[in-house]
């Protein structure tokens, strides 16, 4: 802080930056928030009816991977994009809603889980405000992790969504994704009880599967990723979307390290979230 300022100088120190209003959004119909946690209701242009009624019991998280929350804002809200989320996440906690729950957003795409392919219509997206990968991956700042968490604990209680379907654009699409990333603290989220979570295995020496390994190993482990829920054939093959499944694994459930190689960390933290699996969600993704 500079030498004579003070953060209880005024009151403009203190007034949160006004919202970016996408003008296509200015003259759309409002609707009141599905949470207590949502400062703002932008309505989005972007939306349809979830197939066949499905009511979501998962929830996806994203960043907005942009330079800055105006872009991202009018990204997610105008029409033509085709696409949405339900909730945008600010750095400062401030949380919009632009997609009523009960509709279908658009923040999944191609993706896959447990066996399942229209994601968009069984969970509820989340766009966190980051400017991602490709923009310099900022930490997330605690206040936006803390409005993440109690978003989530709402959703999770008025949808009953268990904590393992609480997962990350990557788990969902690894091929194609790399959000929330790494640097997402899903460890804390777990702490309060939002998220499936073990303590990753120590990095230890040894024996490793990797990119053009073949046999009973990689089958088994393909094998043990899809029962998790990841969308992966057992080929017995450690091909190219092999070692993107695991990266995507790695990311969100062994984040010290991040190379699509199967070392024993990864066994060992993979085999420990199967266990503490609930019985009936083993019971969809084994084919
Ligand atoms: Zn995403």
């Amino acid at each position: 802080m500079p030498l004579g300022s003070s953060p209880f100088n005024g009151s403009d120190s203190k007034r949160q930056r006004p919202l970016p209003i996408p003008r296509t959004s200015a003259g759309m119909t409002t609707f009141t928030p599905d949470s207590s946690t949502v400062s703002d209701v932008i309505p989005s242009a972007n939306y349809g009816d979830r197939n066949k009624g499905r009511l979501p019991d998962m929830i996806v998280l994203h960043y907005t991977g942009m330079p800055d929350v105006e872009g991202a804002i009018t990204q997610l809200c105008s029409a033509g994009t085709d696409v949405s989320a339900h909730y945008i996440v600010l750095e400062d906690g401030r949380i919009v809603q632009s997609v009523p729950e009960a509709r279908r957003a658009w923040h999944a795409g191609v993706s896959s889980w447990s066996g399942e392919e229209d994601i968009n219509s069984c969970s509820i997206g989340i766009e966190i405000v980051n400017r991602g990968h490709d923009w310099g991956y900022p930490d997330f700042p605690s206040r936006q992790i803390a409005a993440v968490t109690a978003l989530c604990r709402g959703i999770m209680l008025r949808r009953n969504v268990p904590s393992h379907r609480v997962l990350g654009h990557s788990d969902v699409a690894p091929a194609r994704k790399k959000d929330p990333g790494e640097k997402f603290p899903w460890h804390s989220l777990a702490n309060s009880g939002v998220g499936h979570w073990v303590q990753p295995a120590a990095i230890v020496r040894g024996e490793t599967l990797k990119l053009g390994s073949i046999g009973d190993d990689v089958r088994d482990l393909q094998l043990a990723l899809a029962r998790y829920g990841y969308g992966i054939p057992a080929t017995g093959k450690y091909d190219g979307l092999t070692m993107e499944v695991v990266a995507a694994f790695q990311r969100h459930f062994r984040p010290a390290r991040v190379d699509g190689i199967a070392d024993r960390s990864t066994f060992t933290t993979l085999h420990s979230l199967l266990s503490s699996l609930p019985a009936e969600a083993l019971a969809v993704a084994a084919k």
